[in-house]
């Protein structure tokens, strides 16, 4: 069997990997590179020439570092994710291509896609060589994936990204124990290792840090929380903080639909994610500026590029308004490839005041560290999704567990890392 990782272990996003035996491969995530990467990004000759003869293509997640490059796949390649992932996806798709005639290409390749059944088994390519299950993990993209991939009597994990400090992170360890012992090669991602000062509290502090904001000093807040329209954990703190303080959480009606897809899927496991009730208002649709905001305040989340003009105006309607800064914090104070200037014009819209609420969607390195024991591959860990200068063998598992950074062949299993 080989494992091929593309460009993974020397930067974060662009994810590629893929898992071929005699007869089968499976390519797991064919993500573009995040902005500001050093990479050149791959081309459509060079997608076609990594998924040719790939029997599937299954997405962990469908933010864009996974995902990005599902549009060069050829017609005749099956290309699968979770189905509350393909929903937000089309739904973002939809949005977007009734603006600008380019991204309806994307909305096709989002509506093609097949979707898969969390816990389910599947044969990929049929000729029973490899088998992949998904399980459930909590990031900060809804409806997220690990995979347990099944090869030539070998077992893979490939976690995607993920993290033990969300609302669902409950189960990983669970799972972990169920499913993924006795594993020979473990996959992972490694974000944190390179933000290692980054303070990562679980996102029920999120919840508690917004409802103190909108008590403070017993008058109404209006708050504008940067943060992504696709979070259903943090969207889930912001709307819970508002229900629990009587403000309104208020959104535009392209967020209404993605949190109408998170309450279809999520709000039957967890009142949290219920957010079809009164709490909610939705812009021009059922929101009176008088009776529902001025009250008791509100929060809305807010999207960077599209909502600075929007933002601009509701600051004359609310000239009190506050900004909270519900990102990572590198694109704003990052170096000069971090930076992301739509991010600062939005925070130079408050005079560079904000306030900060914000936990990682990633794994920190104590999750790192359990999931490397817990599974304890027998050929070795490969750490991707991580900065080059970061190393992965710096985690107090350097002991038991063999970290492969290179190519290497280890009994039958052959590692190419590109
Ligand atoms: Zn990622
Ligand atoms: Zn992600």
């Amino acid at each position: 069997m080989n494992i091929t990782i593309h460009r993974g272990i020397n930067q974060i996003g662009g994810c590629i990997t893929e898992i071929a035996t005699a007869n089968t491969k499976v390519i797991i995530d064919l993500g573009s590179n995040l902005p500001g990467c050093q990479g050149e990004e791959f081309t459509r000759q060079d997608v076609e020439r990594i998924t040719a003869g790939a029997d599937a293509i299954y997405y962990t997640h469908f933010h864009g570092d996974h995902v990005g490059l599902s549009g060069y796949v050829h017609d005749n390649v099956g290309q699968y994710i979770g189905k509350g992932a393909q929903e937000v996806n089309i739904c973002k798709y939809s949005v977007l291509a009734k603006h600008d005639s380019k991204y309806e290409h994307d909305l096709k390749v989002a509506q093609n896609m097949k979707t898969y059944e969390e816990a389910q088994t599947y044969n990929v390519g049929d000729k029973d060589e490899i088998y992949i299950t998904p399980f459930f993990v909590d990031h900060s993209a809804f409806d997220s994936y690990m995979f347990l991939i099944e090869a030539d009597k070998k077992r893979i994990l490939h976690t995607g990204d993920f993290r033990g400090h969300g609302y669902l992170s409950k189960g990983l360890e669970k799972i972990l124990n169920l499913k993924a012992r006795n594993i020979d090669v473990l996959i992972t991602e490694g974000t944190m290792l390179s933000r290692l000062n980054e303070n990562v509290v679980h996102e029920n502090i999120i919840k508690t840090e917004a409802i103190k904001l909108l008590k403070k000093d017993n008058h109404p807040h209006f708050l504008f929380a940067l943060c992504s329209s696709t979070d259903m954990d943090r969207l889930a703190s912001f709307h819970a903080a508002c229900k629990e303080t009587g403000a309104k959480f208020l959104c535009d009606s392209y967020q209404k639909s993605v949190l109408d897809i998170f309450t279809k899927y999520a709000a039957p496991y967890s009142d949290l994610f219920n957010f079809n009730d009164e709490t909610t208002k939705v812009l021009r649709e059922n929101c009176s500026f008088d009776w529902d905001l001025r009250p008791n305040g509100f929060i809305m989340p807010v999207r960077a590029g599209s909502q600075l003009d929007f933002v601009k105006k509701m600051l004359y309607y609310f000239p009190d308004a506050e900004l909270v800064y519900s990102m990572w914090k590198g694109y704003i104070e990052g170096t000069e490839e971090q930076k992301n200037q739509n991010i600062i014009d939005f925070v130079n819209l408050f005079h560079g005041q904000y306030h900060y609420l914000h936990t990682s969607g990633h794994a920190d390195v104590n999750t790192l560290e359990k999931v490397c024991k817990i599974t304890n591959p027998s050929i070795g860990v490969i750490p991707i999704h991580k900065e080059k200068d970061t190393r992965f063998d710096d985690l107090p598992i350097s002991d038991t567990v063999n970290v492969i950074t290179k190519s290497v062949t280890i009994g039958d299993v052959a590692i190419i890392i590109k």
